[in-house]
C-alpha cells in the first residue's frame, strides 16, 4: 500500500525547561506606548512588547549547559580558566591562533579600525553594517560598498546575494591604489541585504584578488555559522561537509576576524577578535586594556566566557542551526500566503518587509519603514525595527540623508526563544496591517542624535 503520510516537518532539537511570562496589552495601551516612545521601536519598554522581534542580538535562550557553565565562572582578574577554554574553542572552530575577548562586537570593530586604518584610506565591504561602518569612518576611512548589484534588488532570487563584485573591487583598487585600501571587510550573511550569504567560490575569488594586490582580508564572522549552513544547503560540493568544517574553511581565507557573540554563540553578551597576524594581535592586546579590560577578560565576566565557549560547540550542531533558519523560513512561507512583499530569498536571521512597496503611497522622506514598524507594534505588540533611511544616517561629508534603495522593516528571530504559535500570531498581525496599508500616513523626525540615529531618534505622526 502506498504511504499517504509525507514526513516533512521538523521540530526544534530541544524542549522548554524554564518559561518567562510575557504581557498581553490592548491596542489603546500600545497606541500610548508608541507615542511615548517617539514611534521608535528601540525606545519602547520591553515589558510593553508581546513578541519581540527587534533583534537577535543577545536575546537568545541559553541552553542548560550554558547556564550550568555560568556557575563555574572563574572570576579571577587575570588568566581565568574560562578564558583558556574559550580561546581553545576559538582556535578549534575558527582556526585562528590569536584571540582577544571584548564585551561585544563593536568593541572589536573599534580596536580593529584604529589598528588597521590610516586616515584617508578606503575600506571596501559587502554592503555595510551600522556599527562596522561607523567605526571605520571614525578611524578616518571612507567605506565603499562592493556587494553585487543583485543585493540591492529585494526580489532577485540569487542564492548568494552577499557576494562581492570583483569588478567593483578592481575598479576601486585601480582608482585609489592598493596601498590606500586599509583592508577588505567581508561579512556573511549580510544583514542589511536581508540576511544573505556569500558563497565559498566568491570568497576564494576575493581571497585570490586580495593576495595578488597584497590587500588584507578581514571577516565579520558574527553570523558565520549561518553563512556556513547556507553554503552546505546551496553550494555544490559542500552537501556532505559539516557546518563546522565549512566554518573553518571560510575563516581560513582571512587574516583575522571579529565576532559579536550575541548572535551565533547564543549568549546575552560578548565578542572577540581573532587573527593569524601576531602584530595585529599584539596591538589589540595592548588596546583592549585601555578600552575594555585585561586581555584575559576584555570587559566580560569569567562566566560569560564559559557560556560563549559552550555556545561555540552548540552553534555548529546541524539540527540547531537548521531549526534556527527553519523558523525564519516558516515565517516567510506564511507571509507569502498573504502576498506580502518581503526580501527574497528568505534570509538567515530575519524577514525584511518591503516597506517601500507596502507603503508605496508614501515618500521616503516620511520614513515608510519607521512608520510600518510602529504600526505593526500598535496592531499586535510585535516589535520589529527600521532598516531604511533612518538607519542609513547622513553622509558625513554633505550632512544630507543617505537615501538607501531599500526601505525595510526587519523582523528578527532570537534563537531558541519563540514557538511556531508566536510566529503565526506575528504573521497575522503583519497581514492585518498590510490589509489596512492605504490608511497609513508617515512620520516626521523631531529629535535626531548625531550617531546611529535609529537607536534614539524620535518621531511624531504627520
Ligand atoms: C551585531 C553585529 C555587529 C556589532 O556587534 P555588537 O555586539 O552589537 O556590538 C557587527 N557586525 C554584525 C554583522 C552584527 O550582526
Amino acid at each position: 500500500m502506498a504511504k499517504k503520510i509525507i514526513k516533512k516537518s521538523w521540530a526544534e532539537p530541544f524542549k522548554i525547561k524554564v518559561v518567562e511570562p510575557i504581557k498581553m496589552t490592548t491596542r489603546e495601551y500600545r497606541e500610548k506606548a508608541a507615542k511615548e516612545a517617539g514611534y521608535n521601536t528601540f525606545l519602547l519598554k520591553s515589558e510593553d512588547v508581546y513578541i519581540d522581534l527587534l533583534t537577535d542580538s543577545g536575546t537568545n535562550a541559553m541552553s542548560d549547559r550554558q547556564w550550568a557553565g555560568m556557575m563555574i565562572g572563574d572570576e579571577a582578574y587575570a588568566g581565568s580558566k574560562n578564558f583558556y577554554y574559550l580561546w581553545d574553542n576559538v582556535k578549534k572552530y575558527y582556526g585562528h591562533p590569536y584571540f582577544v575577548p571584548t564585551h561585544q562586537g563593536r568593541a572589536a570593530e573599534h580596536m580593529l579600525s584604529k589598528i588597521m586604518i590610516t586616515p584617508g584610506q578606503y575600506v571596501p565591504g559587502n554592503m555595510y553594517f551600522t556599527t562596522t561602518r561607523l567605526h571605520q569612518e571614525l578611524a578616518g576611512a571612507t567605506f565603499v560598498d562592493v556587494i553585487i548589484d543583485e543585493a540591492h534588488d529585494p526580489y532577485n532570487e540569487h542564492p548568494f546575494k552577499g557576494n562581492i563584485d570583483l569588478k567593483k573591487l578592481d575598479k576601486l583598487v585601480k582608482e585609489v591604489g592598493a596601498k590606500n585600501i586599509a583592508y577588505i571587510s567581508m561579512a556573511g550573511p549580510v544583514n542589511m541585504a536581508g540576511g544573505q550569504p556569500f558563497s565559498m567560490k566568491n570568497l576564494r575569488e576575493v581571497y585570490d584578488f586580495a593576495k595578488k594586490h597584497k590587500i588584507r582580508l578581514w571577516f565579520d564572522a558574527t553570523r558565520a555559522t549561518e553563512n556556513a549552513y547556507f553554503i552546505k544547503m546551496r553550494e555544490k560540493g559542500y552537501q556532505n561537509k559539516t557546518v563546522a568544517d565549512i566554518l573553518k574553511e571560510m575563516c581560513s581565507y582571512f587574516e583575522g576576524l571579529w565576532v559579536s557573540a550575541k548572535k551565533d554563540l547564543m549568549v546575552n553578551i560578548g565578542g572577540f577578535l581573532a587573527t593569524k597576524n601576531k602584530k595585529i594581535y599584539e596591538a589589540a592586546r595592548n588596546m583592549v586594556v585601555v578600552y575594555e579590560g585585561l586581555h584575559t577578560y576584555g570587559g566580560l565576566a569569567g562566566r560569560d566566557m564559559e557560556a560563549m565557549a559552550i555556545g561555540i560547540e552548540e552553534m555548529v550542531d546541524f539540527d540547531n542551526i537548521r531549526a534556527r533558519i527553519g523558523q525564519v523560513e516558516y515565517f516567510g512561507k506564511q507571509l507569502e500566503k498573504y502576498k506580502i512583499p518581503f526580501v527574497k530569498p528568505i534570509g538567515g536571521h530575519a524577514i525584511f518587509l518591503d516597506a517601500k512597496k507596502i507603503l508605496s503611497h508614501m515618500k521616503q522622506d516620511d520614513f515608510p519603514a519607521q512608520t510600518l514598524a510602529a504600526e505593526i507594534f500598535i496592531d499586535s505588540g510585535v516589535r520589529g525595527m527600521e532598516r531604511g533611511i533612518v538607519s542609513s544616517g547622513r553622509d558625513p561629508k554633505t550632512g544630507k540623508h543617505r537615501y538607501p534603495k531599500l526601505e525595510l522593516v526587519r523582523l528578527t528571530f532570537p534563537r531558541r526563544v519563540y514557538t511556531q504559535a508566536h510566529i503565526d500570531v506575528a504573521v497575522e498581525s503583519v497581514a492585518s496591517v498590510f490589509e489596512d496599508r492605504k490608511k497609513i500616513k508617515g512620520l516626521k523626525m523631531v529629535y535626531e542624535p548625531e550617531y546611529l540615529r535609529f537607536f534614539q531618534g524620535r518621531f511624531e505622526r504627520l
